[in-house]
């Protein structure tokens, strides 16, 4: 019988599942794997020596075994446990939010070091800023333009002029902003505000620094909130559809 081949890795907890009497199915992001399934047993015992490294949105170095179907961790020691996260309600549903629509936009073992950096800083700005929300609209739009589905603010998608500051709108089905005239037409469009739009495009321009000196209002907030909110939708949506045909795909041609 051969040794099980071992891996060292950082990771971040999206997801975990408990299963069986004391085990558990974690979803990890990790810098050189990408997304990855692993098992940790026994991690519910209260003797277990990776309890307490393994919560969801700790960022750990793990040990892990190849098993057959899942990873087997086999040793885990915290990094950073984001304790701002656990004190505060808001910071932890934001928290969630983040570690599931990276789960909902990244297939399995497809690395991205640029997006396991995003989710570090990410989760370390929602445990120790005064403004958690900005952060959490910079993951999503960072994240967007990471995973290929960066939406346009700069030119029409329909015209290709590039866009004023007003009378914009917004169409997540067209992947971003219309000029005022095309804007008119396109079914799903939400009129984008002028301060909205500049919001969206200085969250995208990627400049934290300034992003977090932002004011926003309520209103405002809300408004690019929404925004965001009507398109991850559609694009996670998608997503989902594609992962679905793609199996359905493989499933027929493993028949023939
Ligand atoms: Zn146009």
């Amino acid at each position: 019988m051969t040794q099980p081949h071992l891996y060292r890795t950082e990771a971040v907890v999206l997801r975990h599942l408990d299963y069986g009497e004391a085990d558990r199915i974690l979803t990890l992001y990790t810098p050189q794997h990408g997304k990855v399934r692993a098992i940790a047993k026994g991690v519910r015992r209260p003797t277990s020596r990776l309890g307490g490294h393994l919560e969801l949105a700790t960022h750990a170095h793990l040990l892990i075994a190849h098993g057959r179907n899942l990873g087997i961790i086999t040793q885990a020691e915290t990094v950073h446990a984001f304790l701002g996260l656990r004190e505060d309600l808001l910071r932890t549903s934001l928290a969630c939010a983040v570690a599931e629509l990276l789960d909902r936009l990244t297939p399995e073992e497809s690395p991205s070091p640029p997006i396991f950096d995003l989710l570090i800083h990410t989760l370390d700005r929602l445990a120790t800023t005064r403004q958690p929300e900005l952060a959490a609209r910079f993951f999503e739009v960072q994240l967007l333009g990471l995973s290929g589905y960066r939406p346009e603010l700069h030119e029409c998608l329909s015209c290709r002029t590039a866009l004023g500051p007003s009378g914009n709108t917004f169409s997540a089905a067209a992947g971003g902003v219309l000029c005022p005239l095309c804007g008119r037409h396109q079914a799903d469009g939400r009129a984008l505000t002028t301060n909205a739009f500049k919001v969206l495009r200085l969250l995208q321009s990627g400049d934290y620094p300034t992003v977090s000196r932002l004011r926003l209002d309520e209103t405002l907030a809300r408004e690019v909130e929404l925004t965001f909110r009507s398109y991850i939708l559609y694009v996670a949506e998608a997503n989902l559809r594609s992962a679905a045909f793609v199996d359905a795909v493989r499933a027929r041609s493993a028949e023939c």
